[in-house]
């Protein structure tokens, strides 16, 4: 039986075994009286945003629940490397060159300067302490040596042994959890945020499948739910109709609940039209991204032409894919001399089999097209014209531009034609926060007891980022949030 990548990626999780056993899927409808339940600390979201606020507020002393909808974790960071971006962790002692300034400087670089300074500052200050925390509770990580700037040595990661780095990263901290007493309640989704006459949150009201049920918040509730990038309605709201084509990269969960919660209470929004992107095979899930930047061959679209420069990098091709082409489709055109680079075709044929893709190949550029189901005719007139061009070294005039500085023409088969989509990976805007985590209003005013991390926050990215600050966010901000609501709890009680 063939595996694609999603089924890989959940036996990761549902491997977690004893932590996560009896999580049923089946959720009857509820009835009844909503049975009320108190904690200091309510978190919304087991991902790691949400996993690393509950161990956070645990450690601070709150009596602490993380909800999670699913019958398991199942939002993005399952899917993801597991690459977290940081300065000034134990692991990167050897790099005096790298500095909470200078990281914070390429961060609002990287933003076009739209990221919110004062998050960023949180994030730069904070992210190389919360590395060694997870390594303190368990997490093995390695740094990955020698980025190119702005990155600079700045990701750990943990390897994976098999799973995604995401999956092992769930799977330390639900250790650690469980060591510090926090249980997480499966099949329970949050639906509506409980305020009293002042419109502070008070706690939340989830649907289970024992019936509704109210869990009240003495400190406060954390959204981390994830952002929005697998609800189609709210992607062409946002971020247009163009995108609702995107296939989502990561979770099918990811719903956009953040946005529906919060927005009960009158939470400012930011950053809507923001994502990340990435390229993707339309069945099988698998990347291609590595073969698509190896220098050779051509990209087109269904209809056999080119339609973006192959220089582009990931995330603008992801998105042109999506944009420019009718179907959200297309495929890389390659010849064997691609495996001049590190066997890259090779190994990606390879990989993708795994995945249970069988590339379209062919011994003639007619033969691959009709593999692949592109128009034959148009497809040779475009390797023609391409060829030609390569000849001439002009291929840079070609509409749209070759851009490499050593093109190779496309003379050698067997073909192949590696499809790829445009992928949501996921989105960056969301209820706006401040340096406490806490969701503030439209008078830009915080929403006593509400507070957000991870993707399910706004403000701390915009346009593009350091690759690995994403998880790093809800790394962060997750424990912000975590300490800011575990005082807010003690505080009440003192007043009492
Ligand atoms: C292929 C891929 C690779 C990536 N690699 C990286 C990387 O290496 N480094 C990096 O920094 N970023 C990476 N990212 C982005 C990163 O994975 C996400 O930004 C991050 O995982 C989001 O984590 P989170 O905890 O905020 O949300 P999630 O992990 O999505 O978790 C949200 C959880 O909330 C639950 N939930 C939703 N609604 C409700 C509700 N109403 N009630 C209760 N529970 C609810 C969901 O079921 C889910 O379990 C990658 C993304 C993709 C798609």
């Amino acid at each position: 039986m063939n595996q694609n990548r999603r089924d890989l990626l959940k036996g990761t999780i549902i491997g977690s075994g004893a932590l996560i056993a009896g999580a049923a899927h089946a959720k009857p409808e509820p009835k009844g009286k909503p049975k009320p339940e108190t904690y200091d600390v309510v978190v919304v979201g087991a991902g790691f945003a949400g996993m690393c606020a509950a161990l956070e507020a645990a450690e601070k002393g709150a009596k602490t629940v993380l909800l999670e909808k699913m019958g398991r974790p199942d939002g993005t960071t399952v899917y993801s490397s597991g690459w977290i971006a940081a300065v000034g962790s134990r692991f990167q002692k050897n790099h005096p060159e790298d500095s909470k300034e200078a990281f914070f400087n390429d961060m609002m670089k990287l933003s076009g300067y739209h990221s919110d300074p004062e998050l960023v500052k949180v994030y730069a200050d904070e992210a190389g302490d919360g590395i060694d925390w997870l390594a303190d509770h368990g997490t093995p990580f390695f740094l990955w040596e020698n980025l190119p700037a702005p990155e600079l040595s700045r990701c750990v990661i943990s390897p994976g042994e098999g799973i995604s780095g995401g999956s092992k990263l769930l799977r330390c901290l639900m250790a650690a959890l469980d060591k510090a007493g926090v249980k997480i309640h499966y099949n329970t989704k949050a639906v509506h945020l409980i305020k009293n006459d002042k419109w502070e949150v008070e706690g939340v009201e989830c649907l289970t499948p024992e019936g509704p049920k109210h869990y009240r918040a003495k400190g406060g509730v954390i959204l981390t739910t994830g952002g929005y990038g697998a609800n189609e309605a709210m992607v062409a709201q946002y971020i247009g109709a163009w995108a609702a084509k995107l296939i989502v990269r990561g979770s099918p969960w990811i719903t956009g609940e953040n946005l529906l919660l919060a927005s009960e209470v009158h939470a400012k929004l930011v950053n809507m039209d923001q994502f990340y992107a990435g390229p993707i095979t339309p069945t099988g899930h698998a990347n291609p991204s590595p073969l698509m930047h190896a220098g050779y061959g051509i990209q087109v679209g269904t209809n056999g032409k080119r339609f973006v420069p192959e220089t582009w990098l990931q995330v603008p091709k992801a998105k042109a894919i999506a944009e420019r082409t009718p179907d959200n489709r297309s495929f890389m055109l390659i010849g064997q001399d691609a495996d001049a680079n590190d066997n890259i075709l090779s190994n990606t044929i390879e990989r993708f089999g795994r995945l249970g893709y069988k590339v379209p190949k062919g011994d003639t550029i007619e033969e691959v097209a009709k593999a692949a189901g592109v128009d034959p005719v148009a497809l040779a007139e475009t390797v023609k014209e391409f060829n030609a061009a390569v000849k001439a070294g002009k291929a840079k005039e070609l509409d749209p531009p070759y851009e490499y500085e050593t093109p190779h023409a496309l003379e050698t088969g067997p073909y192949y034609m590696v499809p790829a989509a445009g992928g949501m990976a996921s989105t960056m805007g969301g209820p706006k926060i401040d340096k406490d985590a806490r969701v503030v209003n439209f008078e830009m005013k915080p929403i006593p007891g509400l507070y957000a991390a991870g993707a399910a926050a706004g403000g701390l990215w915009y346009q593009d980022d350091i690759g690995g600050n994403q998880l790093g966010g809800g790394m962060v901000f997750g424990r912000v949030a975590a300490r800011h609501a575990a005082a807010r709890a003690k505080a009440s009680k003192a007043a009492k």
